[in-house]
């Protein structure tokens, strides 16, 4: 069963937390247990591939999903045509101490595809489950990757309609093209006049609508989110954790049973918090390295107990973690403190009002025995790109040049030397333009990014992935663009024409 972090929910299924997305006091939902696998049972997940191992591990959170839902949902999420490596998440070992997970073979070449790909089949599952007879509609703010991530997930999906708003100014050119080209008869995508807390601000004005909500239950439709706080997208990305570590056995790289440290490229906190999951399932985890980029909240909060998100914000070339406000702490906290509601709440509280808080001495010596921190400015990212492709000949882009740096940082200051995985979250080609310039110390401000694209492919022997290289040929579907403040407006609008087919 799912509970709120602030206390302030009874206790609900899991489908029925994957269709709130966000518990009715703020909170967001927990499971009340941990579900553990013994280190036998680990090792019957060796044999498995990934879809195998993945039914396993959403079995234990998903107790009223029967197997079989299960198993089509995770068969629906992970095809081959939608994932250009068999492995879905394949390791590669780049030293006997290195090893790099890649979570960008998805539809959208970034790691959000890993649980974007899953929560609409258990979002759909839930619908029946719980007897809704309204149609989903899910609004995405986006600053590049979820909206297309989500647009891929959800397109065609039976009773679910999905809108997502970006910053008209605020993404790459690639991000743009991919989202207004989108597929799909239940999909609308819409350029906001303003920046991306311009988008998410209202988003979340629609959420808090009243009226909006009661004029669009009338005409039988009900919001949704399909943000990183829905758990819908956050079990997925425990299954990765537990494959990244099969793998490496499988392949006789580590011991069964020997530890290994995982360092993440972080903002939202969504994906370093599966990772805990993982270790609490029982995976042998060392250390989860949260890595961060100028933003470096985290890093402050992990080292010092403080949160604080009031300091300036800064563009960086890791844009995915430009984030000041890292919601899925909030689940750390819950379970850290042993399920602390009432510490939990009144954190957020302070985060609210005053824009920070401190987390009391136990809480911090708990979180050091599993957590560090490191971050990275752009400069030595872009010098990291730049090391590793001369090193290894192997590409990664500035998200993951974050993490990889960072991981450097704390083998060295710390002496852990255990073998570590770098989690890598997207692929080269997206950020294509910061790529090239850090391998060739070109300068390539007015390149058109289909040129670059080319150019990174052929200079590094790597294939364009596909998805990005059809991208010059389609057609743009969506030329909608609506100033801040009208919204809403579009959204009945959206509603309408959908309405008339
Ligand atoms: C979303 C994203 C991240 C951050 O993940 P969180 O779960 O928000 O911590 C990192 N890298 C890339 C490429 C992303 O798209």
């Amino acid at each position: 069963m799912y509970l709120s972090t602030r206390g302030g929910s009874k206790p609900i299924s899991a489908a029925t937390a994957i269709k709130a997305g966000i518990a009715g006091d703020g909170g967001l939902f927990v499971p009340d247990q941990i579900p553990k696998l013994s280190a036998a049972e680990i090792e019957t997940l060796i044999p498995l591939d990934y879809q195998g191992r993945a039914v396993t591990i959403l079995e234990r959170f998903l107790a009223d999903y029967s197997r079989r839902e299960i198993e089509d949902a995770v068969r629906a999420a992970y095809t081959n045509d939608k994932f250009d490596d068999p492995g879905v998440a394949p390791v590669v070992s780049i030293s006997d101490e290195i090893h790099v997970l890649e979570l960008w073979h998805g539809p959208t070449s970034a790691f959000k595809d890993m649980a974007l790909q899953l929560l609409p089949q258990l979002l759909s599952q839930a619908l029946v489950k719980t007897g809704e007879t309204r149609d989903i509609v899910i609004l995405v703010a986006t600053s590049g990757d979820t909206g297309k991530a989500a647009l891929e997930g959800f397109k065609d999906v039976p009773k679910i309609k999905i809108i997502v708003f970006f910053p008209d100014q605020g993404v790459s050119e690639i991000q743009r093209l991919q989202m207004i080209t989108q597929e799909g008869q239940n999909v609308a995508v819409v350029g906001v006049k303003g920046n991306f807390d311009d988008a998410q601000t209202g988003v979340k004005k629609i959420f808090n609508d009243g009226e909006m909500i009661a004029e669009l239950d009338k005409q039988g439709y009900k919001l949704s989110s399909a943000n990183s706080i829905n758990w819908g997208r956050l079990v997925p990305q425990i299954i990765y954790y537990f494959s990244a570590y099969l793998d490496l056995v499988k392949l006789g790289r580590i011991d069964l049973g020997q530890p290994l440290n995982y360092v993440v490229p972080t903002g939202n906190f969504g994906n370093i918090l599966a990772g805990y999951y993982a270790k609490l399932m029982g995976l042998p985890v060392g250390k989860l390295i949260c890595a961060s980029n100028s933003n470096n909240v985290l890093t402050e909060f992990l080292t010092t107990g403080k949160y604080d998100r009031v300091r300036p914000f800064h563009q960086t070339l890791s844009p995915s973690m430009d984030i000041l406000i890292s919601s899925n702490l909030e689940r750390l906290l819950y379970h850290i403190t042993d399920g602390d509601k009432l510490a939990v709440k009144q954190w957020m509280e302070q985060l609210q009002t005053s824009g920070s808080y401190r987390v009391d001495p136990e809480t911090m010596r708990k979180l050091k025995e599993t957590f560090a921190a490191k971050w990275v400015d752009d400069r030595q990212t872009k010098n990291k790109i730049g090391e590793i492709y001369s090193k290894y000949k192997y590409l990664i882009d500035p998200h993951t040049a974050v993490a990889w740096q960072a991981a450097d940082q704390y083998r060295q200051e710390s002496g852990d030397t255990m073998p570590i995985v770098i989690v890598s979250t997207a692929s080269p080609f997206k950020f294509n333009e910061s790529v090239l310039s850090a391998i060739s110390g070109e300068n390539l401000d007015s390149k058109s990014e289909f040129l670059m694209l080319d150019k990174l492919s052929r200079r590094s022997g790597w294939p364009v992935p596909k998805n990005l290289a059809q991208l010059e040929a389609k057609p743009v579907l969506h030329r909608m663009k609506c100033e801040k403040e009208e919204m809403t407006v579009a959204v009945k609008q959206i509603l309408n024409y959908f309405a008339k087919g």
